[in-house]
């Protein structure tokens, strides 16, 4: 069942200090978190009717859920039980700093029925982490995603791609993105380093210190990284910041693009067409992908239909109900294989 959620933002709050690229304020638009009062009242009005909520969960997101004072925390919480007892929602999901879980506090959590928590690992590579005034290592989110998982807890995992001191980001980005599926999360979210106004990161950028990703650079190294996960039954449930207004008002430079992930995915359909089509004459192709994947396949802006033409392939692309994820099918052996269907 495909989960919806009411977000909650407590931007910054339990936050030790301000990691190089992060201003939750910016990023969500909030700028205080909300009252246990404020809460009880957008649940009443925004979630379902009473038993309707089994695919709503209420989230708490922005800041590092498990460090904030902790009868603040009991307030937030306490707060959606009501929600929760009626039916309204499913389950309470959070986001934490891997060095801000253990086994108390985890216990805690479960008596207040929060289900999913997610961790911000951003990368595991310790000196990347110390540069960007992580304050936890690598260790520390095994140690974390481990907990999380031996107490039944539905484990999510956040990483970013062109961190100042990563080096090279295609390499660097697959390297933390194997590290983080061997600790078998549920989710991952990728988020491409942004440079925001009033940043660490920002000051480095103008100090000569820091580059951020292109689109294209940020795109060559997180599109891989959607097929890895997805290869180990890792549902990839973000990739790119959202924006809501606040974040395009203090992006100072960076990779955003408002459909980043369509053009993750336009790059992975590349990858495939060109090996589909290696060997291949020139001229005019039909090619057949699954339900829902057309715009996928033909790219932003019809990006990949103008490069394969460019170099005299033709293509139409076309949906077809025997595929499934990111298959692709050209016409001539499709046409053997399902010859009764309307695909064509
Ligand atoms: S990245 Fe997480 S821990 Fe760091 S400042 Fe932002 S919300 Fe806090």
């Amino acid at each position: 069942m495909r989960q919806r959620r009411l977000p909650f933002f407590i931007p910054h709050e339990g936050c030790p200090h301000r990691c190089s690229f992060c201003d939750q304020r910016a990023i969500s638009g909030a700028q205080r978190p909300p009252t246990p009062q404020q809460i009880t009242a957008q649940c009443e009005a925004l979630l379902p009717a009473s038993g309707a909520g089994a695919d709503f969960e209420i989230a708490f997101f922005g800041g590092s859920f498990t460090a904030i004072p902790r009868g603040q925390m009991i307030a937030f919480l306490e707060a959606a039980q009501p929600f929760l007892d009626a039916g309204r929602a499913a389950g309470i999901r959070i986001s934490t700093r891997p060095d801000a879980i253990d086994p108390e506090i985890l216990a805690l959590l479960a008596r207040y029925r929060v289900r999913a928590v997610e961790l911000g690992a951003q990368s595991m590579d310790d000196a990347v982490l110390a540069q960007n005034g992580r304050g936890h290592t690598a260790q520390q989110t095994r140690q974390a995603a481990q907990l999380l998982r031996e107490s039944g807890f539905s484990l999510g995992l956040q990483m970013m791609i062109g961190l100042p001191g990563e080096g090279e980001p295609v390499r660097a980005a697959r390297e933390t993105a194997l590290a983080l599926a061997a600790l078998q999360p549920d989710t991952v979210r990728i988020y491409p380093a942004l440079v925001l106004r009033g940043t660490q990161m920002e000051e480095w950028m103008r100090q000569g210190r820091y580059r951020p990703l292109t689109v294209e650079q940020a795109v060559a190294a997180a599109a891989p990284l959607l097929a890895l996960f997805e290869a180990k039954g890792i549902r990839v449930i973000r990739v790119g910041l959202q924006d809501d207004g606040a974040l395009r008002q203090n992006l100072v430079a960076g990779p955003y693009h408002p459909a980043f992930r369509q053009l993750c995915e336009g790059a992975l359909y590349r990858t495939a067409l060109a090996r589909a089509l290696d060997g291949r004459s020139p001229g005019a192709y039909r090619v057949a992908v699954a339900p829902g994947r057309v715009s996928d396949a033909v790219g932003q802006q019809r990006g990949n239909l103008a490069y394969f033409a460019a170099r005299g392939y033709r293509l139409k692309v076309v949906s077809c109900a025997a595929l499934a994820g990111r298959e692709i099918r050209l016409e001539e052996e499709h046409q053997r294989e399902c010859e009764e269907t309307t695909c064509f």
